[in-house]
């Protein structure tokens, strides 16, 4: 009998932590590593929004708080919701989590049986695959490309939905292609969601305010399929607040109940101070994160520039969160220094890691081959030198 069990031998290693980690391994030994692959914001947590946890700590918010969050910031995301998104959910619909992470698993635990079909379109981000295998449940993929500028139509979407189909997830602004779905296109699948009365959508809204196109907008704004949508969201893309672990759903009140059953089974409720600070953060506004996108916005111009300079490479310009998925297939079948042949984008991204000190993500893990994924949340001065690296890297191929 294996010591492990069939559920935890399934799962892959998170790539993009696996990639961080093999980089903070190679710096260890003294290399200066370039880390593009990381998803978080290179910002520090806004003053007030650390003042808050101070004062929280002061005010011994350091107990067990509610499972589902504490009732003034599961009303102050509520009130977020209305002001910011004009949809309307009642605080008892809202439940905080360890993060948006744990916000998906809930979710997916929640509402997935063995065999139930979940369709994720590709690109997707990493961990969405593998907790619909933990919930033993089958991942559906609909494919897209550079050329469609990684978006699904309401075409493909009919045609992946079987009788098995349960969920349908995906990400608007897009990890890791940073595509963002206008009201247009998200009416449309709402329209063929609309002939599928037992079908779930999963929204993850985490780079919402990362959006350098339009407004953002959810596809809970169609009446017709809001109560079939769960929202998930939360505070570290937005507010530079990774470490603080704080996201939270929006959904119906029978599924938001359930996932209040679960995380009561499993964690509990998440961090008292941070949840504390988390309602600061709503209640204050959105200026800070308006500082950090005008950075975003210059350096996404800067790594489109330095990416078209690249022979091999082909990119479209993302229009929201800090991310680059350009398409390097034309490097595979080359060789390296010591004749190693590129099979694949974990080899780019090993070769790029190992010779030019810049830690990437290949695509294979997002569910596209052809690509990697670079984050553009580091400095000018970074970027201008990995996107230098990378270029007299690539350029050794052959
Ligand atoms: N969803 C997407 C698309 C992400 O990129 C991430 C983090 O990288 C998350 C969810 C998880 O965010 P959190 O830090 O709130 O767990």
């Amino acid at each position: 009998m294996s010591t492990l069990s069939k559920r935890i031998n399934s799962l892959s290693e998170s790539a993009t932590l696996k990639m961080t980690k093999l980089g903070r391994e190679l710096s260890a030994k003294g290399v200066n590593v370039i880390s593009l692959s990381v998803g978080e914001p290179d910002f520090n947590t806004p003053d007030h929004v650390k003042n808050a946890a101070k004062k929280a700590l002061d005010e011994n918010y350091t107990r067990y708080s509610p499972v589902p969050g504490y009732p003034e910031l599961r009303q102050a995301i509520a009130n977020k919701l209305k002001t910011e998104n004009n949809l309307d959910y009642d605080a008892s619909q809202i439940v905080v989590s360890t993060g948006a992470k744990q916000s998906l698993s809930n979710v997916i635990l929640t509402l997935i049986d063995p065999d139930d079909e979940v369709i994720i379109p590709t690109p997707y981000w990493v961990s969405y695959s593998e907790m619909v295998t933990l919930a033993e449940g089958k991942s559906v993929f609909i494919n897209t490309d550079l050329e469609s500028n990684f978006k699904i139509t309401a075409t493909q979407l009919e045609a992946a939905i079987t009788p098995k189909t349960k969920l349908f997830m995906f990400s608007s602004p897009c990890n890791p292609t940073g595509s963002v779905y206008n009201r247009e296109e998200l009416a449309s699948l709402a329209k063929v969601f609309e002939k599928h009365p037992n079908i779930f959508i999963l929204s993850d809204e985490i780079y919402e305010h990362i959006n350098f196109v339009d407004k953002h907008e959810s596809i809970a704004q169609f009446e017709s399929i809001k109560d079939r949508v769960i929202i998930v969201n939360g505070f570290s893309k937005a507010f530079a607040m990774t470490g603080w672990r704080l996201g939270y759903i929006a959904a119906n009140k029978e599924i938001a109940a359930a996932n209040d059953k679960l995380q009561g089974q499993t964690t509990s409720g998440t961090c008292s101070i941070a949840q504390r600070a988390g309602i600061v953060a709503y209640e204050q506004g959105l200026e800070s994160v308006l500082e950090m996108k005008k950075a975003f916005l210059r350096r996404r111009e800067l790594v489109y520039n330095l990416l078209n300079e690249i022979p091999g490479v082909k990119t479209n310009l993302p229009d929201g969160a800090f991310y680059f998925f350009p398409e390097i297939s034309s490097f595979f079948g080359k060789k390296d220094a010591d004749g190693n042949v590129i099979k694949d984008s974990s080899d780019l991204s090993l070769y790029l890691l190992n010779v030019g000190h810049v830690a990437t993500v290949g695509g294979d893990s997002f569910g596209n081959n052809n690509y990697i994924r670079l984050s553009y949340a580091a400095s000018d001065e970074s970027l201008v030198e990995a996107l230098k690296r990378i270029k007299e890297a690539l350029a050794k191929l052959n």
